[in-house]
């Protein structure tokens, strides 16, 4: 070989490993030689002299890379969008826009219009961050019609090489728009000339583990320092949003209607109190005729409408927020409920396989046959999961095709997107599910959403129980009728003057608003104060209790000795749920008005008090936490 060439190829050599230096010292074999054209001999001659190694690696097939295109643009903009639209486009460095949208009202055409401008007119970039990126495959293929290559998805599905390409697009600008989860915020664009954060209101925004982030926080920061347009969009926004839209610190953008002459379906209420009195009577009318297993959970009214969606090949969604088979497991003779041995909360009963399962720890058992305390043989299963509706479904409509979707179906990566594609097809008559199935979908064919139990989560002990259920029933209710059908909603209730559910069914978000916000003034909650949780926890009982008691006399004397006004201190108490993974846990609440407040206090008691080191006693603060459980 000719000395020059040598050279060059040492050079080569060099460049190439120096550049997977930078890289962090991995990357994928294509990439290095289809994109950045290194030829595969100077690759071989790094490895045989021992710089490299070359692994195969296993590919997940990424399934966005290869969904088919979908129509981009079904409509032109109404005039509230088209409204909406020049808001937008107008906006300044940092502005942030809430924008209020009933379900089917176009918010996604708005995103992409606002991207238009961004992307295509300034060339500048952008990011989309939806909940959950396996829940709303329809989303992102909405933005990957207008967009095409422009789009990187990121999502826990990558492999590895896969993320890598991702990231690496996005930095050098060969890529312009980010969509993805939480995580997605941050994104390594540079010139960010818009944020999006669709379906603002979602708890999953919130990362519960260290560290811990809200996305929805992150996002005005980055907007801020990126000079980035910043919408936050939901049909039923969190309070928090709301009463900063109110006080002018958001600007509001309305769109109050459906899109194409749509209609909010129309929603109805079956109060199960009037069943188990209507079924009672037909007891003692008919002696001995039990009511069969389906009456006890559907109603006739149900029963009825499923019965005609079934008869004219339209598709039905029934919602159920509980998992499994049944909630718990109870004795017949002293009421003894099954618990998890780890955690202070019931053991779910689960079929196929037959389970106990907690659904916090996953601790697993096999059932029991007899009561842990008193020996009875009565044990029976209580409260209603997504396993038994199913079982009941398949009993009644032999013919029907129905698909679950819940924790427990879709476990493989791509689960959800394969059980939604197949809705899409017209290949599932019956989709059941928890609260998965109510976000973001659209399939116009889906004419019912039956709730079975609305009030499954109403009574939970968190200070936003009754917004979250109404959230869930709002969104449920908004994935019927989006076709030229129309759509019907039937919401089984023993709470049929609740808020959460009145509100729903009248499609009266202010309403619920004006019921739910004075609930947070006495004792002040958020969106009234800045709040945040600081966690005990220790593997014994006292210590644990101990340690919160004296965390609480050590932050009481700090804020006596500071003079710090405007801070309260609630607490401490066991959290609801006393003990999670063996672990016991107490808390303490710290509201304030002013976040800076909340900030400095918090801060500086969690780097100055001391945690003993025993009994696994830990301390853990929670900012603006989104449940207190
Ligand atoms: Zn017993
Ligand atoms: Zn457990």
């Amino acid at each position: 070989m000719h000395r020059d060439c040598v050279f060059k190829t040492a050079k080569q050599q060099r460049a190439l490993f120096e550049l997977l230096e930078s890289l962090g010292g991995r990357s994928p074999v294509e990439h290095l030689l289809d994109q950045l054209k290194f030829s595969p001999s100077v690759l071989k001659g790094l490895e045989q002299r021992g710089f490299v190694s070359i692994e195969e690696e296993i590919v997940g097939r990424d399934p966005f890379a290869r969904r088919p295109p979908v129509q981009a643009m079904p409509h032109a903009p109404t005039r509230e969008q088209q409204a909406a639209i020049n808001a937008l486009r107008a906006g300044s460095a940092g502005e942030i826009f809430l924008l209020h949208g009933v379900t089917g009202s176009g918010k996604t055409q708005v995103y992409i219009e606002l991207l238009r401008e961004v992307v295509e007119q300034r060339g500048q970039s952008a990011i989309v961050l939806v909940p959950e990126i396996a829940l709303t495959p329809q989303t992102v293929d909405r933005f990957r019609a207008v967009f095409g290559d422009k789009v990187a998805v990121l999502h826990s599905g990558l492999s590895d090489g896969e993320r890598y390409d991702a990231w690496l697009a996005l930095r050098t600008g060969e890529k312009r728009i980010a969509v993805g989860a939480r995580s997605a915020i941050f994104a390594p664009l540079s010139d960010v000339g818009a944020i999006i954060v669709d379906e603002e209101h979602e708890g999953s925004y919130k990362q519960g583990e260290t560290p811990r982030y809200h996305a929805r926080e992150a996002a005005i920061v980055r907007a801020r320092n990126d000079g980035a347009v910043l919408v936050l969009g939901s049909a039923t926004p969190s309070l928090e949003s709301w009463t900063n839209a109110a006080s002018g610190k958001y600007r509001l953008l309305t769109l109050p209607d459906r899109v194409a002459g749509g209609r909010l379906p129309d929603i109805e209420i079956v109060d199960l109190r009037q069943l188990t009195k209507r079924m009672s009577a037909s007891r003692e009318l008919h002696t001995g005729a039990m009511p069969s297993a389906f009456g006890t959970v559907f109603s006739p009214e149900l029963e009825d409408a499923l019965a005609v969606r079934l008869e004219l090949r339209e598709q039905s969604i029934i919602l159920l927020n509980r998992r499994g088979y049944a909630a718990f497991v109870q004795c017949g003779a002293c009421g003894d409920v099954v618990a998890c041995p780890n955690c202070s909360i019931t053991l779910t009963y689960h079929r196929a396989p037959e389970r106990l399962i907690c659904h916090y720890c996953l601790h697993e058992e096999p059932p029991r046959t007899e009561c842990a305390r008193c020996g009875g043989i009565t044990l029976r299963q209580r409260g209603l999961g997504t396993q038994q509706v199913e079982r009941l479904l398949a009993e009644r409509y032999a013919s029907a095709r129905i698909a679950r979707m819940d924790v427990d179906t879709t476990s493989g990566k791509w689960a959800h997107a394969e059980i939604l594609d197949r809705v899409g097809r017209d290949e599932v008559d019956i989709l059941l599910g928890t609260q998965m199935i109510a976000k973001g979908l659209d399939f116009p064919n889906v004419t019912l959403v039956g709730v079975i139990d609305a009030d499954v989560g109403v009574n939970f002990p968190d200070f936003r129980a009754s917004e979250r259920s109404f959230q869930l029933l709002s969104q449920v209710a908004g994935r019927a009728g989006r076709g030229p059908k129309g759509g019907r909603v039937l919401i089984q209730t023993r709470l049929p003057g609740h808020h959460a559910v009145r509100c729903a069914v009248a499609h009266d978000y202010e309403g619920f608003i004006r019921e739910e916000l004075p609930t947070r003034l006495q004792p002040p909650y958020p969106p009234t104060v800045r709040l945040a949780n600081i966690i005990f926890s220790g593997t014994s009982q006292a210590s644990t209790a101990k340690l919160a008691l004296a965390g609480a006399e050590w932050l009481h004397a700090l804020l006596r000795a500071r003079g710090e006004a405007g801070v309260t201190i609630v607490g401490p108490a066991p959290c609801p749920i006393e003990r999670i993974k063996k672990r016991w846990r107490w808390h303490l609440l710290v509201k304030a008005e002013s976040p800076g407040v909340l900030t400095r206090v918090s801060r500086y008691f969690v780097e100055r008090f001391e945690v003993p080191a025993r009994d696994g006693l830990r301390m853990v603060l929670d900012r603006d936490p989104v449940a207190l459980l």
